[in-house]
């Protein structure tokens, strides 16, 4: 399957992207994760982009046209793919059919979760992230055993540079004006799907499982 996954940031894509990868066997293409880890490895694609990041605002569509064209001529993206992140402006759901177009391949799916955005915002506040397992953590709704540290490999968490309540609300900024008139231009193609993003994580990847097998 080759599926779009969309949302507010904080409705809980990437949890559900790691999900649905192993119950689809296909791959998971975050682009956020690209992209925080070319920062990491401080990679020109990653200078290029930090300010980006910490801003909260949106990296150029040409340069994601280029990163997003060479990941899914990867081995691993050839029998599908969850794409996360991406597209998340008009201008890149037209690249996107492009590259789609030159691999020979459709899409089957946008799925759109759906929460209220204070929810969101809660959950973004409150998350934390291991910064060597990549292991994610809230402090109220799933703690770690030890506060501040890492049940798998013991390294401090950290709060993500764009999880601060001001740049989540610009980041909600971005979404409403950008990324959600994606989802109609998906709908007027009949491949939107909506799904209830309320709930504990369990809750939600089951509402997707079986709205997918449904399809
Ligand atoms: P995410 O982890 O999906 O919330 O992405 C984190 C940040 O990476 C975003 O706030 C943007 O700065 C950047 N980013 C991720 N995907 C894209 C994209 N498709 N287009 C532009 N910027 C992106």
């Amino acid at each position: 399957m080759r599926i779009v996954l969309m949302g507010m940031p904080g409705v809980g894509k990437g949890t559900q992207a790691v999900q649905l990868r192993d119950h689809l066997a296909v791959a998971h293409v975050s682009t956020g994760d690209i992209l925080r880890e070319a920062v990491k490895a401080g990679s020109d694609l990653g200078r290029q982009v930090k300010g980006v990041l910490e801003a909260g605002a949106l990296v150029p569509d040409q340069l994601m046209g280029n990163l997003i064209g060479e990941r899914l001529r990867q081995e691993d993206a050839r029998e599908g793919f969850i794409l996360d992140g991406f597209p998340r402006t008009v201008d890149q759901v037209a690249i996107l059919d492009g590259v789609l177009e030159r691999l020979g391949v459709a899409l089957d799916a946008a799925i759109l979760l759906e929460a209220p955005e204070e929810l969101v915002v809660e959950r973004l506040s409150g998350r934390r992230v291991c910064p060597k397992c990549g292991a994610v953590y809230h402090v109220a709704a799933r703690p770690p055993k030890s506060a501040g540290t890492c049940d798998g490999c013991g390294t401090a968490l950290v709060q993500r540079p764009d999880d601060t309540e001001k740049v989540i609300r610009d980041r909600l900024d971005v979404y409403r004006k950008q990324t959600h008139p994606i989802a109609e231009a998906y709908e007027s193609r009949g491949l939107l799907r909506r799904f209830d993003g309320t709930g504990t994580p369990q809750a939600i990847f089951e509402r997707l499982k079986t709205g997918l097998e449904q399809a």
